[in-house]
């Protein structure tokens, strides 16, 4: 097999399947991806039916990213003839004085010139009466927040990739990469291959991935999950009748309608105890579960019924949950990206922008916050607000 590419990325979960698409569609036959287990296995941060896509961000940035995030995956759909993404609107809820103001939401979409609406309690109620709320609750809605259909999304970039000519390697661990006169040379167990540049999309396994560049972040891999409950008012929580919706407040929950299982499914954002990608295991934490079916208790008791299944699934947070979107100083011709716990709908852009930095050296996008040499990210223990 050829040992010589133009572009290699390790790590082929959300991220690496995207941007070894956008740089086949490029360079073809000149991109190889290696992935440590099988394409689509459930170790990592990427794979399930659904999640959340959404203009509504908490920075204008973001907002301004999301808009060409829902571009990247449209672009997809042309070019595979698959959907990836479903709109289902999207709400944005939670007490007046909570832990996380909708203040910096709506004015983010103003700022970015994206239309919401602003809803008090009993106009959610009235619109989706699945809801219980207390008169102090109030919301956003915007109408383009949806599902982005991952595992499929996931499927489709590596099928788009190997169609336009890329290598996809599994059960093929990178063991070391090493920049060496303008190249990188690439190590597995049973092979070394070298490219020009090399994007790493490794996720909990980022630090040891970049330990043999001298790279180390304080980044804190946790293990999250959500349960899809089979409720009893299924019609109630069908995609066309039923938004997304996510929580504003401390502690942070998420939602869905029933897309991919027979039930909706809910979780606690950032909610789960800090692991690491081969110490996690795949059991359920029964407190963390609690905490969502009380929630559901109070506030939207007809999504309950028997659980369906709980799915655990790691985060990499950074200490400011922004991402890791950048080329490594001292060895430009490595490009890293890391997803904060909130970057699956960002998917297929950051597999664009990845691509760019790669063959052009630079993105058109915004990626001053998400720098590697940032302040916060040069601190052994930085203080950490996941609360956004
Ligand atoms: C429960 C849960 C809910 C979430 N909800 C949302 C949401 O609603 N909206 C949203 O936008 N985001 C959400 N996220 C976050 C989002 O899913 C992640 O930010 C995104 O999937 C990160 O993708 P990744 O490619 O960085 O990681 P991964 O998909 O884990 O990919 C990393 C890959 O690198 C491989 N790898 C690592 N080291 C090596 C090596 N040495 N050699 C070869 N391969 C290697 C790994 O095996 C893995 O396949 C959620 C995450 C979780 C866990």
């Amino acid at each position: 097999m050829k040992a010589d590419f133009e572009y290699i990325v390790l790590g082929l979960g959300g991220f690496g399947s995207a941007a070894a698409y956008w740089l086949a569609r490029r360079a073809g036959t000149e991109v190889l991806g290696l992935e440590q287990f099988e394409l689509g296995h459930v170790r990592g941060e990427s794979q399930d039916h659904s999640r959340i896509i959404r203009l509504s961000y908490h920075t204008p940035g973001y907002v301004e990213l999301a808009k060409f995030a829902y571009q990247a995956w449209a672009e997809l759909e042309r070019d595979s003839g698959d959907q990836v993404v479903l709109r289902t609107g999207g709400l944005d809820i939670g007490p007046r004085q909570s832990a996380i103001p909708l203040s910096s939401y709506s004015n983010s979409m103003d700022a970015a010139g994206v239309r919401y609406e602003r809803l008090d309690a009993g106009e959610i109620m009235r619109r989706w009466p699945q809801w219980r709320l207390r008169d102090d609750i109030h919301g956003l809605f915007q109408e383009h927040s949806g599902i982005a259909m991952a595992a499929r999304g996931n499927a489709t970039h590596v099928r788009m990739a190997r169609e336009h000519g890329a290598t996809l390697r599994e059960r093929a661990p990178v063991e070391s990469i090493r920049p060496n006169d303008g190249e990188v040379e690439v190590r597995t167990e049973d092979a070394t291959y070298r490219c020009r540049r090399l994007v790493v999309t490794a996720g909990a396994w980022s630090n040891r991935a970049l330990a043999s560049v001298g790279i180390e972040l304080p980044l804190r891999v946790t293990k999250e999950q959500v349960t899809y409950f089979a409720s009893q008012q299924l019609k109630e929580f069908g995609p066309e009748r039923f938004p997304i919706w996510i929580w504003m407040d401390d502690p942070c929950f998420y939602g869905f309608p029933a897309f991919g299982e027979a039930g909706p499914k809910v979780g606690q954002d950032a909610g789960g105890k800090e692991t690491t990608g081969d110490t996690r295991t795949f059991d359920p934490d029964v407190e963390a579960l609690d905490r969502v079916v009380r929630f559901l208790e109070r506030h939207l008791p007809g999504a309950l019924g028997p659980i369906i299944y709980t799915k655990t699934c790691l985060y990499t947070l950074t200490p400011d949950r922004d991402f890791v979107l950048d080329v490594l100083p001292r060895h430009p011709e490595i490009a890293v990206a890391i997803g904060g716990g909130h970057g699956f709908k960002f998917a297929s852009l950051i597999g664009q922008i990845l691509s760019d930095l790669s063959m052009d050296g630079r993105s058109p996008r915004d990626l001053t916050p998400f720098r590697i040499d940032r302040p916060i990210l040069q601190l052994k223990d930085p203080p950490r607000n996941y609360m956004v």
